[in-house]
């Protein structure tokens, strides 16, 4: 094995990708990931960090620059660290992104099928429908931007590509307004000064947009003032919040919101079906393809009516609820309080009447709802990160239901808790792979399971 050292410079080539996104390169049987550099790449490194089995290197010249690479589109990157794969094209990006999957499925969960199909967004830019924008000050101006790496300095930025413009646009203002009133800016070092962080969402599908301003006050100085200046920049604005944040943290929301001027929530739909959407409520932050995510769910689970279906993980029900009209009835469990409250008048904004939820933990709702004779057809679990429970995948093998839908933001978890079950004859019948986050490492997988 090579002996690699710090600041040493040796030349290599990219051969493969991490889940994080860096390259992957082996120099004398030693891997080294090497962040921003694209499959297929010849680069002059310098090591930067080293350990026993691997290297960490950065790129210090392109020799020759892999297929699927190009210049980055935005000034910010890589340094805002927001994107991962902007200095690819976006179908080398879907490329990679099939590619771990499927290598995920095939080495974690002894899979021998591959996605069936490839989702991509129609739209790799201007997706997310929130930004949590934070504010600070430099000599004496009101500045807004991203974080630098590991710090809390703020990078300004004007303009970011994954939002949607008029969040930039709202954030001037908002910058304008502090300049021009006696607002202080607040400072995380000593948890003084008033104005923390901007918040916007925007409901898609209706335009609507919702403006939170994050303070460690009661309010804002001259918050009509404020309420005047942000109404000026569009129409679709729609609501305008205070959300109080007294605490010395990096926790960037308080729990306590106040409606300014205007609604108290803002309305989006996703297949067909409204949903509200409160300043603290979790929401999919892609909405065009978390519709593509919930058809594909949709198409694996075949619902005619009569089935029982269950939603575990469900946040605030949007997948089970869109699915409610072809189901026999609905329960949706999910462990946040909150969530659980916006999934009910979710199901009643929508007249939806055969749909249940209730708050705890996935394993523990779904056996108490067993043993009161409720027995599931089809089961979706959309768990996060770490992937299902030992106890959860238990439920899923003893309850026996027809099929089991898994969504996952983790190809490494979904293919652990696919081999799992595989133990105890189920069957992994097929998985899509759906670009939910375009130019960032995340990916998100459907797949369908039901017994040998
Ligand atoms: N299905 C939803 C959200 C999925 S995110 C959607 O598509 O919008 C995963 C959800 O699992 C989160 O809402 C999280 O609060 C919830 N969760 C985490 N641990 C849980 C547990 N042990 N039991 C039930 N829900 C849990």
């Amino acid at each position: 094995m090579a002996t690699l050292k710090k600041n040493d410079v040796i030349q290599v080539d990219i051969d493969g990708m991490t889940a994080e996104g860096s390259g992957v390169a082996h120099y004398e049987g030693m891997a080294v990931f090497i962040p921003n550099a694209a499959p297929g790449d010849t680069a002059e490194v310098i090591i930067i960090k080293t350990s026993k089995n691997y290297a960490v290197g950065r790129i210090k010249r392109i020799i020759k620059a892999g297929k699927g690479r190009c210049e980055p589109d935005c000034p910010s990157y890589p340094k805002c660290g927001g994107c991962t794969f902007r200095h690819l094209e976006y179908p080398e990006e879907c490329r990679v992104k099939r590619q771990r999957v499927n290598d995920a499925m095939k080495r974690i969960g002894g899979v021998e099928i591959e996605a069936e199909e490839f989702i991509p967004a129609d739209e790799p830019d201007r997706y997310r429908n929130k930004a949590q924008i934070p504010f600070g000050s430099e000599k004496g101006q009101a500045v807004f931007g991203f974080y630098a790496e590991r710090s809390h300095r703020i990078i300004p930025f004007t303009d970011c590509l994954l939002q949607p413009e008029i969040f930039s646009v709202i954030a001037q203002a908002t910058a304008h307004f502090l300049n021009d009133t006696s607002n202080d800016l607040y400072d995380e070092m000593t948890g003084r000064g008033r104005f923390r962080h901007l918040y916007i969402r925007r409901a898609f599908a209706t335009g609507e947009v919702m403006v939170c301003a994050v303070v460690n006050a009661n309010g804002l100085v001259r918050e009509e003032e404020f309420v005047r200046r942000i109404r000026a920049v569009s129409p679709e604005i729609k609501s305008i919040v205070i959300n109080v944040n007294r605490e010395k943290t990096n926790v960037i929301m308080g729990n306590k919101c106040r409606t300014a001027w205007g609604s108290e929530t803002i309305r989006d739909m996703l297949c067909g079906v409204t949903f509200e959407i409160s300043p603290l409520s979790f929401y999919q932050v892609n909405r065009a393809q978390a519709e593509r995510l919930y058809q594909k769910a949709a198409e694996y689970a075949g619902l005619d009516g009569r089935q029982v279906l269950f939603d575990l993980y469900c946040g605030t029900g949007t997948i089970g609820l869109t699915m409610a009209s072809k189901a026999r009835a609905l329960y949706g469990v999910e462990i946040i309080p909150d969530a659980v409250d916006n999934a009910v008048r979710n199901a009643a904004l929508n007249g939806i009447t055969n749909a249940h939820f209730v708050c705890g933990d996935a394993h523990d709702k779904a056996q108490k709802l067993k043993e009161q004779g409720i027995q599931p057809d089809v089961v979706i679990v959309d768990p996060p990160r770490k992937g299902c429970s030992e106890a959860t995948v238990e439920f899923l093998d003893k309850t026996s239901p027809e099929k089991i839908i898994y969504i996952s933001c983790d190809p490494a978890t979904l293919a652990r808790d696919v081999a799992r079950l595989k133990t105890s004859g189920w069957q992994l019948i097929k998985f899509t792979v759906v670009d939910m986050f375009p130019r960032t490492a995340n990916v998100e997988t459907v797949a369908l399971l039901s017994h040998k």
